[in-house]
């Protein structure tokens, strides 16, 4: 049993020592305790269903056992010694994640997140191509330091700060954009804004194949491929950022950038390939590579001994547990359950999404496709009150993520006959209410699973059947007395 401080003692010291511009989500937030899988635990022993993955990183699922034990095997032997040494971790991991990649996509570099990634990666466009100039998507999120800042286009993120040599062009968005899912024309204006707003010459282009922060948003069919010929044509490297969309989650494809039908000059990536490390990695083209060779490019934890041998054991583990394969056959699953919905429920005005990367955008309107953000927080608060954990996204804070880690194989029974045990003293009552034995998304997610626990759909479903009790005026302000605009947007 947990013996730690309460909820409220760890949210009161949070807000004493940390700094104020983190945020949490619920009104009341919620404190974890535990993580086996795709299952979180409270304080109080109550389970969660982790339908967000702390942020689509913890992609093999919480405490994995495989990924502990090589994290564990490695901590035992030699924690850190950085590169300055010799150790065959860091260069067994990126001849592995190398393996993983197209074409000449052959040099690893690793940091410890995708901010770092991203900075990198930058960094090697703009010595490279020896312009500054880069460009991105509105409605993209590339990272919160310095320079990412400026890659990132979404106002809740950015400071008013010197953003530097920055084009954001119209966003590929096909729920939402001018152009609908039309991928040349959302093109065009990549070049239109070559032609007019820079000297000719670009640095890079950068771009998400899944808009993660932004809210699930899959970029319109073909656009990356006709994007990629333009800015190359301009000078410039292609950059995906694979931070969210990478390692086999789209089950379609290993990498996000490959259902664009692109070979990318330079990947990023983060989250995922840590399962919970703090560990990120660029990997890109010898000859791109070689511009840093003129000075010393140092990362003091970049490919440390642990975090090297916990992120190949990722790899490994992805690969075992056919995770990639098993993402396509739950995701279109998910996602045809959730259309089933739409039809019910006019407040979805979108479905979206690949594999186990997708998106619920409600609207108050269908025609005007208003952002239903009220709707959006209440629901929201429901999930977690029934038991699920979603994410939230997009600029008005009214598309649900649903990015669950992409785990359940049968190697994990043990781990789930000890779940539970605990959750028979922790939540009885519960469970006993949420009964549910319909033919639902966690059957398919978690075969060993019995069918009495509660499932993302169902409890989706139960929270939109009751949405009109829910909407009651006083969830105008959260807990710190956020507005609900902060509320919605964080
Ligand atoms: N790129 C994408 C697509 C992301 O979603 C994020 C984080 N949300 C980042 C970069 C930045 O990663 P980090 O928070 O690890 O710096």
């Amino acid at each position: 049993p947990y013996n730690g401080p309460s909820a409220d003692e760890v949210f009161q010291k949070r807000k004493k020592f940390l700094g104020p511009s983190l945020f949490h989500f619920y009104q009341k937030p919620l404190n974890i305790v535990e993580g086996k899988m795709q299952y979180l635990f409270d304080e109080t022993g109550r389970r969660y269903l982790d339908a967000f993955a702390g942020i689509v990183t913890v992609s093999c699922g919480h405490c994995h056992p495989d990924i502990l034990n090589a994290i564990n095997e490695q901590s035992k032997l030699l924690q850190h010694a950085t590169t300055i040494y010799l150790h065959h971790a860091i260069g067994d991991f990126a001849e592995a994640l190398a393996a993983k990649m197209p074409g000449n996509l052959k040099v690893v570099y690793f940091v410890n997140s995708g901010s770092e990634a991203n900075e990198l990666a930058m960094m090697m466009a703009r010595l490279y191509t020896g312009s500054l100039e880069m460009i991105s998507l509105r409605n993209a999120y590339h990272g919160g330091s310095s320079n990412t800042i400026g890659l990132t286009a979404l106002n809740t993120w950015k400071y008013p700060l010197p953003q530097g040599e920055i084009h954001h062009v119209v966003n590929p968005d096909p729920y939402r954009g001018v152009f609908g899912s039309d991928g040349s024309m959302y093109a065009k204006d990549v070049q239109d804004h070559i032609d007019y707003g820079t000297s000719g010459n670009v640095a890079g282009f950068i771009a998400e194949t899944i808009q993660g922060v932004g809210g699930a948003v899959e970029l319109a069919p073909g656009y990356l491929k006709s994007v990629y010929d333009i800015v190359r044509k301009a000078g410039g490297v292609c950059i995906a950022d694979e931070v969210q969309t990478g390692f086999g989650r789209t089950g379609s494809h290993y990498w996000g950038f490959q259902t664009q039908d692109v070979v990318p000059d330079i990947v990023t990536m983060a989250k995922g390939i840590g399962n919970g490390l703090p560990l990120g990695a660029v990997v890109t083209t010898p000859e791109i590579a070689s511009v840093l060779a003129t000075k010393i490019q140092f990362n003091t934890f970049g490919g440390n001994p642990v975090c090297s041998a916990g992120g190949l054991a990722v790899l490994n583990v992805i690969d075992k547990e056919r995770r990639q394969t098993h993402c396509a056959e739950v995701g279109s699953h998910l996602i045809q359950r959730l259309k089933d919905l739409q039809k019910r429920h006019d407040i979805i005005g979108d479905v979206r999404g690949r594999g186990l990367m997708v998106g619920i955008e409600l609207v108050t309107d269908r025609k005007d496709k208003t952002p239903a953000k009220a709707e959006t927080a209440v629901l929201f608060e429901q999930l977690r009150e029934l038991g699920i954990l979603v994410g939230k996204g997009g600029l008005h804070g009214n598309v649900f993520r649903i990015k669950p880690p992409m785990c359940f194989t049968k190697d994990d029974a043990a781990i789930v006959a000890k779940l539970y045990k605990k959750e028979e003293a922790g939540r009885k009552k519960v469970m006993e209410e949420e009964e549910d034995e319909d033919d639902t998304f966690e059957d398919a997610v978690c075969s060993k699973t019995p069918a009495r626990v509660n499932t993302p759909l169902s409890v989706i479903t139960e929270a939109f059947e009751n949405l009109a009790d829910l909407l009651k005026p006083d969830i105008s302000t959260d807990e710190d007395g956020l507005s609900l605009d902060a509320f919605c947007s964080a």
